[in-house]
Parts: structure tokens; C-alpha cells; sequence
């Protein structure tokens, strides 16, 4: 457990505080998802507005392939895009614990990888690394 001023400090940076090792297991802990749900402030794909607190954690890579339930690997999504994510085109990967998302082609030909999640944490993000 991190202290709470460095606690804070990770929150106000937009970064998650260094956790244990992966968890084996499948399920997300309350901890992990907060911090999740923090970072990414609502679903993750453009355009959709439902709130984190409606949101469940998606492991970008897939627990059954290898993928670990770290806060590195997960990212919110609605109970909608949680269910079409592997079937409607979007993609989705972490860069240094950011999570950027590419469009289905028939939304964007050039098939950019964007960054997403909470924009206030985003700016903060961009900020302290100016400093
Ligand atoms: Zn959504």
C-alpha cells in the first residue's frame, strides 16, 4: 500500500502507482479497478459516453492468452463494447500505460491510433512531463 501523499501525487500526475506483481487470477481487484476507472474516466472507445462507474475492466490482452490482471493491461469499457470489442473493428493497446484505441476502418480508413481515456488526467499527464 502506497502512502497517501504519494498516492495523491500518482493521481494528480494522471499515473497509476506501481502495483504488486500481475494477480494470476482473472478477476479484478476493487483497487485495481478504481485506479482503472481513475485513468480511463469513463468507456474508452470515442464517442461512447458511459461513465466509469458503469463501466467493466477489459484486459487488452486477453487473461487466456498470457495477458496479466494489471492495471497496465486494463481499460474500461461499456457493457456494449465490452461484449463487440473482438467483433466490431476496434482495437485496442497500451503504450507506457496509456490506452490508445484504432477505429473500425469504415470509421477510419487511415486506421490512426488514438489515445483515450480521461482527458483531465491526460493533461495532467502532459503537464508534469513538460516540468
Ligand atoms: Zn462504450
Amino acid at each position: 500500500m502506497l502512502p497517501p501523499a504519494r498516492a495523491r501525487w500518482h493521481r494528480w500526475a494522471g499515473r497509476l502507482p506501481p502495483s504488486r506483481s500481475p494477480s494470476r487470477t482473472r478477476t479484478w481487484s476493487a483497487d485495481a479497478g478504481t485506479a482503472i476507472a481513475a485513468r480511463d474516466g469513463g468507456c474508452v472507445i470515442p464517442g461512447c459516453s458511459v461513465p466509469a462507474a458503469w463501466c467493466e475492466v477489459h484486459h487488452v490482452i486477453e487473461h487466456a492468452s498470457g495477458g496479466p490482471t494489471h492495471t497496465d493491461n486494463g481499460v474500461t469499457l461499456c457493457w456494449y463494447h465490452h461484449r463487440t470489442i473482438d467483433t466490431a473493428g476496434w482495437a485496442v493497446t497500451m503504450r507506457d500505460g496509456t490506452p490508445y484505441v484504432r477505429a473500425p476502418r469504415w470509421v477510419d480508413s487511415r486506421g490512426t491510433w488514438r489515445q483515450t481515456g480521461n482527458p483531465r488526467v491526460r493533461k495532467r499527464r502532459h503537464d508534469a512531463m513538460r516540468t
